[in-house]
């Protein structure tokens, strides 16, 4: 049973994901926007931004951080976070950069070994870490 479930999570953790290029789609979220992660998918803004190793980080930093936070209360906590930012900063793009898993995937995107020594739920760490 113990080696079932220690394979179960190791299985879970192993992040396959697929990467969608949609222009379209992200223009309508913001035309700012290159890359957004909805678990298992990771959709691109250009076909070029496959080959940006700090963007598609970036994006696997999120999908961890939604896998370990079972998708949907990542979405919830996001959104509140962004909300709760933008009463504090005024600023979109200040609300933005102060999700706390912003500032994980920030500091850590161009660090492309991050992940495979990153701690579960390492995005607490950036509650009162300012943004990179
Ligand atoms: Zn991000």
């Amino acid at each position: 049973m113990l080696i079932f479930t220690i394979f179960s999570i190791r299985k879970f953790l192993i992040m396959k994901y697929k990467v969608i290029v949609n222009k379209v789609l992200l223009n309508r979220i913001n035309p700012s926007v290159r890359g957004l992660t909805i678990y298992p998918f990771i959709f691109l803004k250009h076909h070029y931004l496959k080959a940006d190793q700090t963007l598609i980080n970036h994006e696997k930093i999120h999908l961890k951080q939604q896998l370990e936070l079972l998708i949907l209360p990542f979405y919830i906590i996001y959104i509140l976070n962004y909300l709760f930012n933008l009463i504090i900063y005024k600023s979109h793009f200040s609300a933005y950069y102060h999700i706390v898993f912003e500032r994980e995937a920030y500091a850590n995107e161009m660090n492309h070994n991050y992940l495979q020594t990153r701690p579960w739920f390492a995005f607490i760490r950036y509650i009162n870490k300012k943004p990179v």
